[in-house]
């Protein structure tokens, strides 16, 4: 293929694909060149799908962006997933495949295997309209803003108020975006129904009892099981909740309250004005770099050269989709970040996160085939998280002391509260796939029961139960990408091991993690965890010694009682 061959429409790529189909594969070698071109021209067809999105996302209101990334969704990929599987099936009954190193393949081997398994045509229509309905939910959520002191705002700009010491303005703050959300709320609903409904479709053609069972499956979830997930909700619920319980008494006394609200969980509990380490996306780039630098120059390096690029689109503005995200150009192989940042700390977080996941793909940027390179989330969060842990340490290298002392107390409340929402959400999905016939309100009541397992009891929801009973309405996950969510919480257990290996032995810790992530995805979970000096804990066994860890450490931070 020519050097600037870009795949734009089926037809471009179509001619490609049937040389790779047709061609004679005599030795072992010959069939691992071919799986290598295949791999490349599959990269650089993710190039141009990831490209597409990215610019969707960053004007959810550009029509011509939307149509783009749709088009590739509906008309290009179906189509690649369809070729793709005679390939699979190619590869898999080849009579030389038995010639090629097998525990280089293994990785490679088992996902082909899986994916021959699963795949149905029927399916791969289905797959696409389910990309749509995904689209619209972030068409709705993106668009939605709410007027405050005289300007349009976007939901993910209001979050600052949230942090503001005036109680009255964060109560106003936090009902305007909650019935903002409310307004939306049987769309939101509505659509939802289709995705689960469709979505039972897909389980079944694949001979699934349930979508739960065949997601795992499909996700390629061959080191956990569904089993494990329910055991970790258990552990967490043990482990975390009275944890949480405790920082919460805390954050009630300092505040002066009987109890909590919904609009008094972000703002400092000592009373302190929210801080903003940076007003534009340069001073963020900077500010992250200087803390990142203190783990690992190398990722400071990274970023500076992203930012140069143009490979950072951070700053929140009205139409831009919410969330952030990295993401690979497949065809040059590089990282691009995309994130709405407000100018708080939480802002220098996640662009610290991303530059995690950069790392791993520039890590890992060389290894073939092209899913080498890609690690499982499971494993890439804690390239993410633990990038954010590591760095916990040194906040004092950018911020005032007492804004770093804030800001860890915060990141480490940060670290049980997430493991508490994950489950909530991974959760409610398991009840939800395993139920898909039910109404809307006992869809609700199963909601409401699972924020009560993982819920630390000191929040007072009187008077605004509809906003507690669609919560869930904000997380993008679970309607976009089902399933999706539970790998934080693997990996944020991940990240707290390699926190805790770090303030042991800081040198040794980032040699480990830098070897892990250079692994790519090319090896099971267990074995990239070990590799980075860490240990794979789907059922969370570990966890109690973990939460002690960040107990004590928290304790010290605030001085309270233990
Ligand atoms: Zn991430």
């Amino acid at each position: 293929m020519s050097e600037n061959w870009v795949p734009n429409t089926w037809k471009d790529i179509q001619p490609l694909y049937k040389e790779i189909e047709a061609r004679t594969l005599n030795t072992g070698g010959d069939l691992e060149s071919w799986l290598l071109d295949l791999s490349e021209v599959d990269s650089i067809i993710g190039g141009v799908s990831s490209r597409r999105y990215f610019a969707s996302t960053c004007d959810t209101s550009d029509e011509e962006a939307e149509k783009d990334h749709l088009e590739y969704q509906m008309k290009v990929l179906p189509e690649v997933a369809k070729v793709g599987d005679r390939l699979n099936k190619k590869y898999l009954a080849s009579p030389v495949r038995p010639e090629m190193d097998a525990e280089y393949w293994l990785v490679h081997d088992r996902d082909a295997e899986r994916a021959v398994e699963l795949f149905r045509e029927e399916n791969v229509e289905l797959d696409a309209k389910d990309e749509e309905l995904s689209v619209e939910y972030g068409r709705t959520s993106g668009s939605m803003t709410v007027e405050f002191g005289g300007k349009t705002c976007t939901l993910q700009e209001m979050s600052t108020h949230l942090e503001s010491t005036d109680r009255d303005l964060r109560e106003q703050a936090w009902r305007l975006v909650s019935n903002r959300r409310l307004e939306d709320r049987s769309k939101l609903d509505e659509l939802y129904d289709k995705m689960i409904a469709l979505r039972a479709r897909m389980a079944s053609n694949a001979d699934f009892k349930n979508y739960r069972d065949f997601k795992h499956a499909a996700k390629h979830r061959f080191d956990y099981s569904a089993q494990d997930c329910l055991a970790l909700h258990e552990n967490v619920s043990r482990y975390v909740m009275p944890v949480l319980a405790r920082m919460q008494q805390r954050r009630i006394r300092l505040l002066g309250l009987s109890v909590l609200r919904p609009w008094d969980l972000a703002v400092d509990p000592e009373g302190l004005p929210p801080f903003q380490p940076f007003t534009t996306q340069d001073e963020q780039v900077i500010v992250s770099e200087k803390i990142l630098g203190e783990v690992d120059q190398q990722v400071a390096t990274d970023l500076r050269w992203m930012h140069q690029r143009k490979l950072l689109d951070l700053d929140t503005r009205p139409s831009k989709r919410p969330g952030g995200y990295m993401d690979v150009f497949g065809d040059v192989r590089w990282p691009v970040i995309f994130s709405n940042s407000s100018p708080t700390h939480a802002g220098i977080e996640t662009l610290i996160h991303e530059a995690g996941h950069a790392r791993h793909s520039l890590l890992s940027r060389e290894l073939e085939p092209g899913d080498y390179r890609e690690a499982p989330l499971e494993f890439a969060e804690v390239a993410s998280m633990g990038m954010e842990a590591m760095c916990m340490e040194h906040l004092d290298a950018a911020y005032p002391q007492k804004e770093a002392r804030r800001a860890a107390i915060n990141s480490l409340e940060g670290m049980l509260s997430s493991l508490a929402w994950t489950c909530t959400v991974d959760a409610f999905q398991h009840e939800v796939y395993l139920n898909p016939s039910r109404s809307h309100s006992e869809r609700t009541v199963c909601w409401e029961e699972t924020w009560e397992r993982f819920s630390s009891g000191a929040v007072d929801w009187s008077g605004l139960e509809e906003a507690r009973a669609t919560r869930w309405h904000a997380q993008h996950h679970i309607f976009e990408v089902p399933f999706y969510y539970i790998e934080y919480a693997l990996a944020q257990m991940g990240a707290m091991q390699l926190w805790s290996n770090y303030r042991k032995d800081a040198g040794q810790t980032v040699l480990d993690y830098n070897k892990g992530l250079a692994l790519g995805g090319s090896r099971p979970l267990p074995e990239l965890y070990s590799e980075a000096g860490l240990h794979f804990d789907p059922r969370g066994e570990g966890l109690g010694a973990l939460v002690q860890e960040v107990e004590e450490a928290w304790t010290r931070l605030t001085g309270e009682e233990a």
